[in-house]
């Protein structure tokens, strides 16, 4: 059912091991159909430069048999909620993602605060995915962001990587995660499972999270990743 991962990292993001190839080759042995390449924005210390966002046409629609949309995380990077790459950059990418993260700029300022920002954030027309809002580097409310994903039909990640590098000790982003997929579910909004690979092997790597579906509450109809077609439709692709 898992033909989709829409947040992988190359070697563009400064600290990601693969290229888009590798991560492509591995998709396919793990039976993605649909992949995504969203390496850091430039706010983040070693991403690349903006050019390199603007150069994504010059990679096939196709490669090693997967579809391959080339986006970003992008990241916050003030109190207006601005992100690191212009409108004019992101218009051109496939698809954006948004995260907040630290030393990119925006700088926690307690959860009202970070909330009312990511929300400014989510403003922006070419933002379709939020990647792990419950993540306590970034505190936010994580009500207000469920309901604002909502109202704009925005995703909300489950991010694997969570699972698979062991960074969920916390109770507190566990109590969010639970919560943030109980709104989702009650309103009817699906989610979207990602790995977030930082080296080609972590591409498709879901069986960690899949392992905790029962704890978190989730079932395999809340998820987008087994609807290939919806999910270019819902990002305005072919
Ligand atoms: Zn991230
Ligand atoms: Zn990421």
């Amino acid at each position: 059912m898992f033909k989709i991962d829409l947040h992988t990292h190359t070697i563009a993001s400064g600290h990601a091991f693969g290229t888009v190839q590798e991560n492509a080759r591995e998709a396919k042995n793990k039976g993605i159909e649909l992949l995504g390449i969203t390496d850091h924005g430039s706010a983040m210390g070693g991403a690349a430069y903006e050019f390199y966002f603007r150069c994504g046409n010059r990679l096939p629609k196709n490669i090693e048999g997967v579809r391959i949309l080339f986006g970003v995380e992008a990241n916050v990077i003030d109190d207006a909620g601005q992100l690191d790459l212009s409108d004019n950059i992101l218009k051109n990418l496939d698809f954006v993602i948004v995260g907040i993260h630290y030393d990119c700029g925006y700088i926690d300022q307690g959860v009202e605060k970070n909330t009312e920002t990511l929300i400014k954030a989510m403003q922006n027309p070419y933002v379709k995915i939020v990647s792990h809002p419950y993540w306590s580097m970034m505190p936010v409310d994580i009500e207000a962001i469920a309901k604002e994903a909502v109202k704009k039909n925005i995703l909300l990640e489950i991010n694997a990587s969570f699972f698979y590098t062991n960074k969920l000790e916390d109770e507190v982003m566990w109590g969010k995660m639970k919560k943030m997929i109980k709104i989702l579910k009650e309103s009817g909004q699906k989610m979207i499972l990602n790995s977030d690979a930082h080296s080609p092997y972590e591409v498709g790597r879901f069986q960690e999270v899949v392992d905790k579906f029962g704890e978190l509450g989730i079932d395999e109809g809340d998820l987008l990743n087994d609807d290939v077609e919806g999910v270019l439709k819902f990002l305005g692709k072919e």
